[in-house]
């Protein structure tokens, strides 16, 4: 009788370039399962719509045999393992604080049945943990990382392999997850859909990409996030076409922040929601019904500060932000607002697509000045001017922000005493709360001596 083997799908929803599917079918025939697990419950609605679509792309590339199975991991994959005769369960393996924890319970689960679960790649170039310092020890400075990441390298691509399928109804399957109400637009999902945005971005944008991934009016970036949270594509794939201009250079340089980050995140798990620089835990900060007060102004894009508004309303709207006004918005909350930088963190996980732990969480300490040393905390955005500078003729806040429709060119940025109907004033002034937030910094650094 043939082999039986699981490939358990996660963080990784497509079929080409694949390791984990490739070592599983060489040994046979392979059931493709998707687990719906309970955690997912607390994750946010548009990341989960985004994965329900992703999946349903997964599922058609599968003529509609991927299993779905719902409940606790350590229960429904040693059960379905035992239900098919298979040995071993192939995954990509996750890095993450909560996939590592999963993952040793359902190993140390299929372990006590004789099974194993083998993991093989990630949905990283180079595994976090892989880059080290000549002594041994992580980076914890993102260029020397980025000169090792390249210096490790990785793979080529490789194609789908031939797979012979065990798949539903021949096996019994739950369904797919019930369906999530969400106002936002998920547009086009699955390895299809990726590689197409990747083929446009590639020929249309990314020669520019140095020049314009700062400026949010503009298509300027590949979109591709969310796609890369979920695994439709692997960072291997767009690796494979770049070359040494300009514009592609500064492309893998951010997917490198990215690996960056995964890697911070696997060697000091306990950062997701405490600050990397343990220093920053004396910064005194607003917690009380005040701060909550201001809090819902930014997450409502209400602040009175265009840059940060539009970008805060284009989150609501489209469940993506452009990475230059997330760094705005992330300096306004903390430096401006004085609000601890775990309240920005949950809601841009609660309305991103591609909220992503690693990406996001250290997205926001960098921001904060308490992770990663390369922005430290005396480095302060103006929201103001960062707007006249990346939106030097305000298209991107009129289009974010109705009640600035009347104001024409970069004045959009400070409408002040023009004092555009329904639009309110700013609610805080910034050279004042820029000062305060320094004598915070003060404070911290006098107590650290
Ligand atoms: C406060 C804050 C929170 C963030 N939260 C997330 C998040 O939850 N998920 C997420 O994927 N990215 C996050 N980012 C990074 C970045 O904003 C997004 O990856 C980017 O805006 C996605 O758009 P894109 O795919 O068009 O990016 P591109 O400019 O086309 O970049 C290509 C890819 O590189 C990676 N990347 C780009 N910039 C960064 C970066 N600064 N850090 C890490 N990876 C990067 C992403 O995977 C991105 O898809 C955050 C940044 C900040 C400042």
């Amino acid at each position: 009788m043939a082999t039986v083997s699981i490939m358990w799908f996660r963080r990784d929803l497509r079929l080409t370039d694949l390791p984990a599917l490739t070592a599983a079918a060489a040994g046979g025939r392979v059931v493709p399962l998707f687990v719906i697990d309970p955690a997912f419950s607390g994750t946010g609605v548009p990341r989960r719509a985004y994965m329900a679509a992703a999946l349903r792309a997964l599922d058609d590339s599968l003529d509609g045999t991927l299993v779905y199975r719902h409940g606790d991991p350590a229960v429904v994959v040693p059960a379905l393992a035992a239900e098919v005769g298979a040995g071993q369960v192939f995954v990509s393996r996750d890095y993450g604080p909560y996939g590592r924890r999963r993952d040793a319970a359902v190993a140390a689960a299929l372990g006590s049945d004789g099974g194993r679960l083998v993991g093989v790649g990630s949905q990283y170039a180079v595994q976090p943990g892989e880059v080290r310092k000549a002594d041994g020890t992580p980076y914890a400075v993102f260029t020397p990382f980025s000169r090792g990441w390249r210096s490790v390298g990785w793979e080529y691509p490789t194609p789908p392999p031939e797979v012979e399928w065990l798949g539903a109804p021949d096996v019994d399957c739950d369904g797919p997850p019930a369906p999530v109400e969400t106002n936002v637009s998920i547009g086009p999902v699955g390895e299809g859909a990726a590689l197409t945005r990747w083929d446009t971005f590639l020929e249309k944008g990314a020669a520019h990409y140095h020049d314009r991934r700062d400026q949010p009016a503009v298509d300027g970036t590949s979109r591709l996030s969310a796609a890369l949270r979920w695994g439709t594509v692997h960072p291997r794939q767009l690796l494979a076409d770049l070359t040494v201009q300009e514009g592609h250079e500064a492309f893998a340089n951010e997917l490198a922040w990215r690996e960056f980050y995964a890697d911070v995140l696997f060697h000091r798990p306990e950062t997701a929601w405490r600050n990397l620089n343990q220093r920053m835990d004396a910064m005194p900060l607003d917690t009380d019904a005040d701060a909550r007060r201001r809090f819902a102004r930014w997450a409502t894009g209400t602040t009175g500060f265009p840059f940060v508004d539009a970008g805060m309303r284009q989150l609501l709207a489209t469940g993506w932000m452009h990475n230059r006004v997330r760094m705005v918005v992330a300096s306004f909350l903390v430096k401006d607002l004085h609000l601890p930088w775990q309240w920005g963190a949950r809601h841009f996980m609660a309305h991103l697509m591609d909220g992503d732990l690693a990406s996001n969480n250290h997205g926001w300490q960098w921001a904060a000045g308490t992770g990663t040393d390369a922005a430290p905390y005396f480095r302060v955005f103006n929201p103001t001017s960062q707007g006249e500078r990346f939106d030097p003729d305000g298209e991107y806040v009129r289009h974010w922000i109705p009640e600035l429709s009347g104001v024409g060119g970069r004045a959009a940025h400070a409408p002040g005493l023009l004092r555009p109907d329904g639009y309110p004033p700013p609610m805080v002034d910034h050279a004042a709360e820029r000062e305060e937030a320094l004598r915070r910094y003060r404070h911290v650094t006098a107590g650290s001596r």
